[in-house]
Parts: structure tokens; C-alpha cells; sequence
């Protein structure tokens, strides 16, 4: 049993797309956790008992969420009697649970069958492998230790979803789902949010929580280009594809008019531009409609999050495939910030938050979606029964393979060949269970490859504005500002489908890589580095006079600030100040686009293009809004904004 979400302390992936920040630390070695000779938690099976070990101290490593784990394990012959932490990138303040519970409960009960710790899932299990793997290096049976389950402990508090009636139900605990219980809840319904894995967060929790908005307070100081003017009239230029698309188009025409007239030297945006860019970079697939619906609302719901705890910081910047200076990022980069403000606030509003329950079929009663059945963290099926309104929130299916090569049509092969970053409870159960109650499904053939999935475990930034991408050769061979779907095309074309981002020490200490960090990475093998270009070159083994002059010609462009032989547009800094770093990334797969058709309030659409009462949606489970690629940082808004949309349309019901 788990408990309810009480602590959400978790994981961050590197650099998982949403301009992560790659968030590893290097946390020295921490205190070791000796014996404790207590009975507080019961245990269920034999320990390993006398003589089961050669006495003395083993390491081992293990991987967690940002790299490996290293720890060391000393044993009597009898027991396991102390663990001391080592090396590791985990993010502090997120695995601090982790490391200071697991190895004393492990210690305490002679156990690897312990719980991890809610949020801190990776750390936690890097811990219990690489103490296995200690188990195993002194001669001590690793799996009987991981049958012997541990009851009781500190960590399993007991709440168990019964049968219920709410108002709303809330399927998913990633950014949608706990936006829609929050906003339900502060419009005064009561609200129960199930989530099936053990921790709350799913890909928004990963992501770096990058937040697209037009935004003029935080914008008013980006000069505006010429390569940056020329994007907008490319953009304007395109033929009429609906009336729709055709009224869009005149209002940002005349906005953009407007804006020249008046002499104006600082960034052009507006809601409706980043309406139209967005349907630009989804060609023309995605509803003009949804697409308003949320442009017009991201500044506000950035603001109703200012008011309910998260953070931002006063500077915008351009995460991978954003295509404009308007991504708005938490301090530490990370979505987890947002998560961990939506979970304190929703459960303070009175969310009651179900961990491990996982929602198996919706309910209909009379034409209306009436509550869903769920299988609750005791393993029994129960029902909830929801009064005002059912929220889908349950994600996308990048982690379902047989989903992904189903709905495929964008890629030659989107199977077992390639990963995902996603969160493990990315399967397309909200899609599944949306579809047997007749929910029309859109776009569900267009999937996302994030070209930025880390190979060599490290990463300085997700952001493109001074990024220079180069590939085995030592060479460019895209314009880094493009759309990830036309990146990771590129990517895939290169020697072993594989690229760099050659970064310097400015660019690392602008996205807040400490020295202590960047050290770590370097040590760790989680990227290049070199003092100087050829240094650099010689470690990734790339051409090093290639690699000089591709450097060379990009600072060149940089200074010039026009579109470049790739047509690149979006330029800040050059890359001149040694030492410089080169992480290695290939593609995964990152966000699919399809999903239940929704209309401007959330609702769910049937295949008759009516509204299906009672029933909503919000966030990656929904389709239609980014078209054939999104952009890059309109997930996070997306999910929030519907989210919120959903709670307050299901509370009103
Ligand atoms: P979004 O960005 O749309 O909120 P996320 O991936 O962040 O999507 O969150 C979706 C959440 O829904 C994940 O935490 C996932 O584990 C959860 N989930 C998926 N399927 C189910 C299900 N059948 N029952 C309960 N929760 C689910």
C-alpha cells in the first residue's frame, strides 16, 4: 500500500524536452546510514540470517534519474549494517527522501522489499539495485532480500479509493489533471483525482515545464530582427486553408501592420500570432478554434498559477522547436515546480488525491458519462460515481508501443527501434477508454519525436538560442530554430543518428550550470569538454578543424543576426568562452498529438460531433490541437489551460 499523495517529492528526466534542465547535481557523498536495530516495521519473510554474507564493504551503482547512483554497502556476516551514498546527479530537495529513508529502512528490516519513496521513485529504486547488486558481490541471495516485503513502515499510510459519489472525477495526476481539480475545486465542487502509478506528475512532472505565452512585460526588452520579421511574413504569406485560418490570418496582418506603422524595435507578438505560428507548425491539421481558445488563455492561466504558488522567472527564451522568444520557465527549469504547487494547492482546496488506483472503464448511465470504475491501491474494483462531471486527463501513449506503430502515419518506423522519455503511464488508457463510449478520435496518426533525447546522460540547456547542433563530422546540418519534427527528420539522417550541441561556459552558467555540476557531468562522462574548440573536438572524437570552422562560421552568423544557409533566425550569443561542452542527444518519442476531440469548453466530442454530457478532457489525452507537430512548449499550456477549462465547465454542470 501507498500512501495518498501527501509528499510530492520526485524525478526529473535530463533534459526531456520542455527545455529540462538537465538537472543534475552533484550531491557528495552523504552521511552513511548505520544499523538501527529496531522492530518498528514488520517484516513478512526470512531475513538472510547467520553467515550469509563475506563481512566487509562492496560498492556498486545503479541507475537513477539523472545517471548513475554510487554507493557503498558494508556487511557483517550476518547483516547489512551500513550504506553510505556516493556520487550521483539526483536533484536535491527531490530524492533527499529517498536518501535518507530507503537505505535505513533497508538496514532496519534487512530488506530490499521496501517501498520507494512516493515521487522519488528512480533514486529510490536506483538505491535498492545497487544495494542488490552489493548483496549479490558478497555472496547474499539479492532476491530472497527483495521477498522479504516490509509492512507497516513509515511509508504506508493507508488510503484506499472505496466506492464514492463527487461532483467530479479527475482521471490522471499530471499537469491537466490536477489543473481540473484544482479549478473544480476552487469553483466548489468536490473532487477525487485518481492517479494509477505511485507518484503524481506523469510528463509534466518530467518535462523542464517550459510555458509558452505572449507575454509583453516579460518580452519588452528582445530587440525584433530582420530574420525574425522575415518568419512572420513567411508565415502570413501562406494561401488561405479555411475561413478560420483566413479571419487569423487578417487579424495578425493588420496587428503586424500596425506594429511596423508604429516604429516599434522591440519583439512583435501577440495571442493571435502564436495562434497562427502554431497552426503554421502543425501544417494546417490542428482546429484554429482550440488553437485561439488557448493562446488567449496561457497568459492568464500563467498568472492563476503565479497565484496559486509557482514561480517564473522575469526572462523569456526559445526552448527547442518553440519558434519564438515567449517560453516562460519555472527557476529550476522543471515542471516538477508546477506539479508540486498544483498538488500542495489542490489538496489544501480539498482534492482528495488517490496514488496507485488506476481507472479501468467509464461509467454511462442514461447518454451521460456518470463515473468510472477503478481499480483501487488494495488491487479491488470499486466506482466512483461522479455527479457533475468526469475529467480525462490521462496523457498521451508514447509509452505504448502496439498504440504507436497502430495510429503511426508520420514515420517509417516508430516500434521498438525507438524510446520514449515519457513517464511509464503514457499508455492511451483515457484514449482506449474515450473510444468505448463514442468519443470521436483526431489526429492520432501524428506522434512527436523529441530530436533532444539525451545519449550521453548530461545536458546544459533545451533552449535554441544559442544552441549550435553539429553532427559526427564535426558539422551543422539544421537550422537549430526549426520545428522538432523537421529537427529530428534531420537527426535520424546523420551518422549514427546522433548529434551534439556544442555549448561554451557562458551559455552553461546562463542556464544556471554550477561548476559543481558541469564537474560532475565531465567526470561522469555525461558530456564533452574540452578548453579550447580542437580539445573539445579530439574528446568527441569528431574532426577537429571541421569542428573549428563549423564554430567559426556560426559566430559569423550570430554577428550578421540574418537568416543563415539553413535559414536559421532565432540568434544570441556566440560561442567563445572556453571551457566549451558537447552532450550527444538522438531522437525519442516524445508527444503524441492525437486523441478525444474536445470543443473550446473541454468537452468530449462523439463520432456524431456531439457533445457527450458529463464528460471532459484536457491535456495530451485530447487531440487536435497541435496538428501534425506541436510546438514546442505548448504542452504545458495546453494541458493547463484545458485543465483549468475542464474544472471550471465540470464544476458549473
Ligand atoms: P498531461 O500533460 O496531459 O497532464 P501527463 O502525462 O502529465 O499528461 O499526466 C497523465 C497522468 O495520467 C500520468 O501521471 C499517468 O500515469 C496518469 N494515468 C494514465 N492512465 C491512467 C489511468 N488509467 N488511471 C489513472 N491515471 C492514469
Amino acid at each position: 500500500m501507498k500512501k495518498v499523495a501527501a509528499v510530492l517529492l520526485s524525478m526529473t528526466l535530463l533534459l526531456s524536452g520542455c527545455g529540462g534542465n538537465g538537472g543534475s547535481q552533484d550531491t557528495t557523498t552523504a552521511a552513511p546510514t548505520t544499523a538501527a536495530p529496531t522492530t518498528a516495521a514488520e517484516t513478512t519473510a526470512e531475513p538472510a540470517g547467520q553467515g550469509a554474507y563475506k563481512a566487509g564493504t562492496y560498492t556498486a551503482s545503479a541507475q537513477g534519474n539523472n545517471g548513475p547512483v554510487e554507493l557503498s554497502v558494508t556487511f557483517s556476516q550476518d547483516a547489512i549494517t551500513e550504506i553510505a551514498i556516493g556520487k550521483h546527479g539526483e536533484t536535491t530537495g527531490i530524492s533527499d527522501g529517498a536518501f535518507e529513508k530507503i537505505p535505513a529502512a533497508i538496514i532496519e528490516n534487512q530488506s530490499l522489499g521496501v517501498d520507494t519513496i512516493s515521487g522519488a521513485t528512480y533514486t529510490s529504486q536506483a538505491i535498492l539495485d545497487a544495494v542488490a547488486d552489493c548483496v549479490t558481490q558478497a555472496g547474499g541471495d539479492a532476491e530472497a532480500l527483495r521477498a522479504v516485503t516490509v509492512e507497516g513502515g513509515e511509508e504506508a499510510e493507508s488510503a484506499v479509493l472505496a466506492d464514492s459519489e463527487v461532483d467530479v472525477l479527475v482521471i490522471g495526476g499530471g499537469g491537466a489533471g490536477l489543473s481540473a481539480a484544482l479549478s473544480a475545486s476552487q469553483n466548489g465542487a468536490s473532487v477525487i483525482l485518481v492517479e494509477k502509478l505511485s507518484a503524481l506528475g506523469g510528463n509534466t512532472f518530467r518535462c523542464g515545464g517550459a510555458f509558452n505565452a505572449c507575454d509583453p512585460e516579460r518580452q519588452k526588452d528582445i530587440p525584433m530582427t530582420e530574420a525574425l520579421s522575415s518568419a512572420v511574413e513567411k508565415v502570413l504569406a501562406h494561401e488561405d486553408v479555411s475561413e478560420d485560418h483566413a479571419k487569423l490570418k487578417a487579424e495578425v496582418q493588420a496587428q503586424w501592420d500596425e506594429y511596423k506603422a508604429s516604429g516599434n524595435t522591440m519583439l512583435f507578438d501577440t495571442p493571435e500570432w502564436h495562434a497562427l505560428q502554431s497552426i503554421d507548425a502543425g501544417d494546417y491539421e490542428g482546429n484554429v478554434e482550440l488553437v485561439r481558445t488557448l493562446t488567449t488563455n496561457t497568459l492568464d492561466t500563467l498568472n492563476w498559477l503565479s497565484d496559486n504558488g509557482v514561480e517564473w522567472t522575469d526572462e523569456v527564451s526559445t526552448v527547442v522547436g518553440a519558434l519564438w522568444n515567449r517560453s516562460h520557465q519555472t527557476p529550476n527549469n522543471s515542471g516538477a515546480d508546477i506539479i508540486a504547487a498544483l498538488e500542495k494547492n489542490a489538496t489544501e482546496s480539498g482534492v482528495e488525491i488517490y496514488l496507485d488506483s488506476k481507472a479501468e472503464e467509464l461509467i454511462v448511465e442514461d447518454g451521460r458519462v456518470a463515473g468510472a470504475v477503478i481499480t483501487n491501491a488494495a488491487g479491488e474494483k470499486v466506482t466512483v460515481k461522479a455527479k457533475k462531471g468526469v475529467i480525462m486527463a490521462t496523457g498521451g501513449f508514447s509509452a505504448n508501443v502496439e498504440m504507436r506503430v497502430k495510429y503511426n502515419k508520420q514515420w517509417e518506423d516508430i516500434g521498438e527501434s525507438l524510446t520514449t522519455n515519457n513517464s511509464p503511464g503514457a499508455t492511451g488508457d483515457g484514449i482506449v477508454m474515450g473510444e468505448a463510449v463514442g468519443a470521436n478520435l483526431v489526429g492520432m496518426g501524428w506522434i512527436q519525436l523529441m530530436p533532444l533525447n539525451s545519449v550521453s546522460g548530461g545536458g546544459i540547456s533545451g533552449y535554441v538560442n544559442s544552441s549550435l547542433y553539429c553532427n559526427k563530422e564535426g558539422k551543422r546540418f539544421v537550422a537549430e530554430d526549426q520545428r522538432r519534427d523537421v529537427l529530428a527528420e534531420a537527426v535520424l539522417a546523420q551518422t549514427d543518428k546522433l548529434f551534439y550541441i556544442v555549448c561554451d561556459q557562458k551559455e552553461a552558467e546562463l542556464r544556471g550550470r554550477t561548476p559543481e555540476v558541469l564537474g560532475y557531468m565531465v567526470d561522469n562522462g555525461l558530456l564533452y569538454s574540452g578548453d579550447t574548440i580542437a580539445e573539445l573536438a579530439e574528446n568527441m572524437g569528431v574532426p577537429a578543424d571541421a569542428l573549428e570552422q563549423t564554430v567559426k562560421e556560426f559566430n559569423e552568423a550570430v554577428k550578421a543576426d540574418k537568416p543563415d544557409e539553413f535559414g536559421r533566425t532565432t540568434w544570441e550569443n556566440t560561442i567563445e568562452t572556453g571551457p566549451f561542452y558537447a552532450p550527444s542527444f538522438s531522437p525519442a518519442v516524445h508527444h503524441t498529438m492525437g486523441g478525444l476531440e474536445i470543443n473550446g469548453n473541454a468537452e468530449v466530442i462523439n463520432t456524431e460531433g456531439e457533445v457527450i454530457p458529463g464528460f471532459y478532457a484536457a491535456g495530451e489525452v485530447t487531440g487536435g490541437i497541435h496538428g501534425t507537430n506541436r510546438v514546442g512548449g505548448n504542452a504545458v499550456p495546453d494541458a493547463l489551460c484545458f485543465g483549468k477549462i475542464a474544472g471550471v465547465n465540470a464544476a458549473g454542470n
